[in-house]
C-alpha cells in the first residue's frame, strides 16, 4: 500500500492553499509535513482524507485513484490526536468500539482484537482501564485503535499538539517504531521540527503551498535545498550572512567579502567556483559551526559579544558587529564576556552557499 500525490491542488477562491504538489509515500513510510502556519500541511492531509475534495491533480492509494471516493470508502484512519480513549471502558472495549459501526460479528470482532492486541502487545493490560495504563500504554493502545480496521493509511494532524513537553518526547521515539511496523503509509501533520526530525522517514518542508524539499531528516538539517528550509530547520536558525564571491583558488577555496568590509576565506562546495565572481550570495552556518577563537583567523569574522544566554551545558552566545548578528552556540565553559571583542571561525565543510535565486549551490 502506498499514497501517492500528482500535481494535487487545493483553492479556497482566490486562495491556493495547496499548489500543485507530488508526493508518494511508501509502505510502512512516516512522512511528515512540515512547515509554518497556513502553508497547507492540514489541507493536504483533509484531500487525501477525502475530507476536502482536491480542485485539481490525483490522488492515488496503493494505486488506485481516489479522487472521487468518500471518505469511508477510502478506508484511511485520519486521528487529531494519538490518544483519545475512552475513559470507562477497557483497553479491549476500547479497541473494539470502531468495530461495532462496522457491523462485525462478535467473534470477529474477537478475532481483530486479539490480532490487534499481540501485534502492539497489549495482552497483559487488556482488562484494564485508561486510568490504570502508563502513558506509553495508552499511546498503544490508541495506535491500536486506529489499526484495528485494517485502514489503507495513517493520517495525523499535530498528534502530539496536547501532551506536556516530557511526554511528547517519550512519545515521538515510540510511535515511529509502532507505525513502521504496520506496512501502511503513515503521513503526520507537524509544525513542530522536532516532532518531525525524530518520527519522520522522510519530511516534507513546505511553504505557501508548496514543497520546498523532501528528504530524510537528516540531509534535511545537512543538506537544505534552499534558504527556507535552511533558515526554518534547526535551533537555534541557522545564521545566514550576505555575501559576495571575490575569489576562487582551486576548486573549494573561496574568499567572500561581506558587508562592510571583512573578508572570509573558506572551503566550499567545488559547484560554488562554477559562480561568477562578484556574484551575491547568502552564507549559511549553523551556531554550532562555529567556533569562539582568540586570535584573527582569515577563515573567520571578528566581531563584539552582544547577549550570552545560558543553555545549560552549551551557551548561546549572540554576537553584533553593528552590520551582522551572529548566533554561536559553545560548550559553556568557554569563557565569555558581553562585550568582548572575539573572533568567530567558520569549521571547514560547515559553509552552505546559497545563490541569488535563494538555491543551495551544492554539486549534485
Ligand atoms: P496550521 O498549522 O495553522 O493548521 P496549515 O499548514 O495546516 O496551517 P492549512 O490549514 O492547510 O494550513 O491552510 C492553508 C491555507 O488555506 C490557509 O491560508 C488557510 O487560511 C486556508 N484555508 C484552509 N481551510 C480553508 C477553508 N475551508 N476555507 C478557506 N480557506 C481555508
Amino acid at each position: 500500500m502506498t499514497i501517492e500525490l500528482s500535481q494535487l491542488t487545493k483553492k479556497f477562491a482566490a486562495l491556493t492553499a495547496v499548489d500543485a504538489i507530488d508526493l508518494d509515500v511508501g509502505e510502512g513510510e512516516v512522512l511528515c509535513l512540515l512547515g509554518p502556519s497556513g502553508c497547507g500541511k492540514t489541507t493536504t492531509l483533509r484531500m487525501i482524507a477525502g475530507l476536502e475534495w482536491a480542485t485539481s491533480g490525483d490522488i492515488t492509494l496503493g494505486g488506485r485513484r481516489v479522487n472521487d471516493l468518500s471518505a469511508r470508502e477510502r478506508n484511511v484512519a485520519m486521528s487529531f490526536q494519538f490518544y483519545a480513549l475512552y475513559p470507562s471502558l477497557t483497553v479491549a472495549e476500547n479497541l473494539a468500539y470502531p468495530l461495532h459501526a462496522e457491523g462485525l460479528s462478535s467473534s470477529q470482532i474477537k478475532a481483530k482484537v486479539a490480532e490487534t492486541s499481540r501485534v502492539l502487545q497489549l495482552d497483559p493490560i487488556l482488562e484494564r482501564r485508561p486510568g490504570q495504563l502508563a502513558e506509553g500504554e495508552k499511546q498503544r493502545v490508541a495506535v491500536g485503535r486506529s489499526i484495528i480496521r485494517d485502514p489503507n493509511c495513517f493520517l495525523f494532524d499535530e498528534p502530539l499538539s496536547r501532551l506536556d513537553v516530557q511526554l511528547r518526547e517519550e512519545m515521538r521515539g515510540e510511535i515511529k517504531e509502532v507505525l513502521q511496523g504496520l506496512h501502511r503509509p503513515t503521513v503526520i501533520v507537524t509544525h513542530d521540527q522536532l516532532e518531525a526530525l525524530t518520527m519522520a522517514d522522510r519530511i516534507s518542508v513546505m511553504r505557501d503551498g508548496r514543497i520546498e524539499q523532501v528528504a530524510s531528516p537528516h540531509e534535511i538539517f545537512q543538506q537544505p535545498a534552499n534558504l527556507f528550509v535552511a533558515g526554518f530547520i534547526g535551533t537555534p536558525a541557522m545564521n545566514l550572512i550576505p555575501a559576495t564571491l571575490t575569489g576562487m583558488d582551486g576548486e573549494t577555496n573561496a574568499t567572500f567579502a561581506l558587508e562592510g568590509g571583512q573578508t572570509i576565506a573558506i572551503t566550499v562546495d567545488p559547484a560554488v567556483a562554477r559562480l561568477k565572481h562578484g556574484a551575491t550570495v547568502t552564507l549559511g552556518i549553523r551556531p554550532r559551526n562555529l567556533d569562539i577563537v582568540h586570535e584573527d583567523v582569515s577563515d573567520g569574522l571578528s566581531s563584539v559579544i552582544d547577549i550570552i544566554e545560558p543553555m545549560g551545558a552549551e551557551t548561546l552566545a549572540h554576537l553584533n558587529d553593528g552590520r551582522h548578528d551572529l548566533r554561536v552556540v559553545t560548550d559553556w565553559r568557554t569563557p565569555l564576556e558581553e562585550g568582548d571583542r572575539v573572533h568567530v571561525r567558520f569549521q571547514p565543510g560547515a559553509v552552505h552557499v546559497f545563490g541569488s535565486d535563494q538555491q543551495a549551490v551544492r554539486s549534485a
